[in-house]
């Protein structure tokens, strides 16, 4: 199989933080890890296991110390901090047990930022993606509302709805239900099933909470930075979502991100989302 076949490959991944000149802390161990696409992977354990290590460096925030990293069957191991924070921006959405949103910008422009950021969009396009986007995680009412007059769940929402605005090749979720109160928490992982089972987006979620695991496809098991095992899991339904609604919104995203790869000059995806976008309306469509 070429690397062309997953979305994310890790061959021998060793991290060594240093302390001092002669302590460190081993946070990854020649860690070997193949992620094709459509799965969530669950990433299971303790704190100080090396999750955060493991996410930082699949989403090319931090850099291995030893070990090559594959993004897209693309080799970023060595990629310059320009060509990886464009690399980041277009094929990785993030979502963190702090939200991260941007306090003095709306629900709405929240949403708007990477697509702004990226170039590909004009304002009126990237509100008009963002309005759906915000219907596909039910938050219309709340599009004018700063992030401090949300609750922790909408927060997380707008920053789940963010994290898909210019259709990343993945998702990497640090914990994403570690600040949220029970029921929150399961709104987000119903919405994380649909995401993944009816749209097909790849997700990558650190977590030491069990209830999490049941969204995945696969677990892996992390300890003092050493992958050990993997299971398959018994996924829970999805139940008590419109499922067909919110595909639908999710459509009339990449509808217009269509045509804003179309009016610019990088329409190198073109294809690839028309091709979604057929799939997808025959879901919806039956
Ligand atoms: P987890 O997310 O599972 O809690 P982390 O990946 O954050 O684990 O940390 C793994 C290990 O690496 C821990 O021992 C932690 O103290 C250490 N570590 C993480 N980041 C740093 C850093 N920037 N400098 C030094 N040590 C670090
Ligand atoms: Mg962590």
């Amino acid at each position: 199989m070429s690397n062309d076949d997953f979305v994310v490959r890790l061959v021998n991944v060793s991290k060594r933080y240093y302390i001092s000149e002669s302590v460190y802390v081993d946070a990854l161990i020649n860690v070997n890890l193949s992620i094709h696409r459509g799965e969530v992977v669950i990433i299971m354990g303790p704190s100080g296991s090396g999750k955060s290590t493991l996410l930082n460096i699949i989403g090319m925030l931090d850099r291995p110390t030893n070990g090559r990293v594959y993004l897209d069957g693309v080799d970023v191991t060595d990629m310059s901090e320009g060509e990886l924070a464009k690399f980041r921006l277009f094929k990785v959405g993030f979502l963190f047990q702090q939200y991260n949103l941007i306090q003095n910008l709306t629900a709405l422009e929240n949403v708007m930022m990477p697509m702004i950021m990226s170039g590909l969009y004009d304002r009126s396009m990237a509100e008009a993606k963002a309005r759906y986007l915000l219907e596909l995680v039910r938050l219309t009412p709340y599009a004018t509302y700063f992030p401090n007059q949300l609750s922790g769940g909408q927060q997380q929402m707008v920053a789940l709805a963010r994290a898909l605005a210019l259709n990343p090749s993945f998702i990497i979720m640090d914990e994403p239900t570690g600040a949220l109160d029970p029921v929150s928490a399961s709104r987000l992982l119903a919405l994380i099933n649909v995401l993944n089972r009816a749209i097909g987006v790849t997700m990558i979620i650190a977590t030491h909470n069990p209830d999490v695991a049941q969204v995945g496809s696969r677990v892996l098991n992390i300890r003092g930075g050493r992958i050990y095992e993997s299971g398959v899991v018994e996924r829970i339904n999805i139940g008590g979502v419109n499922v067909k609604d919110m595909v639908k919104a999710y459509v009339e995203g990449l509808k217009i991100d269509l045509l804003a790869r179309k009016s610019s000059r990088l329409a190198d995806d073109v294809h690839r989302i028309e091709q979604e976008i057929s799939r997808l309306e025959e879901i919806t469509n039956d």
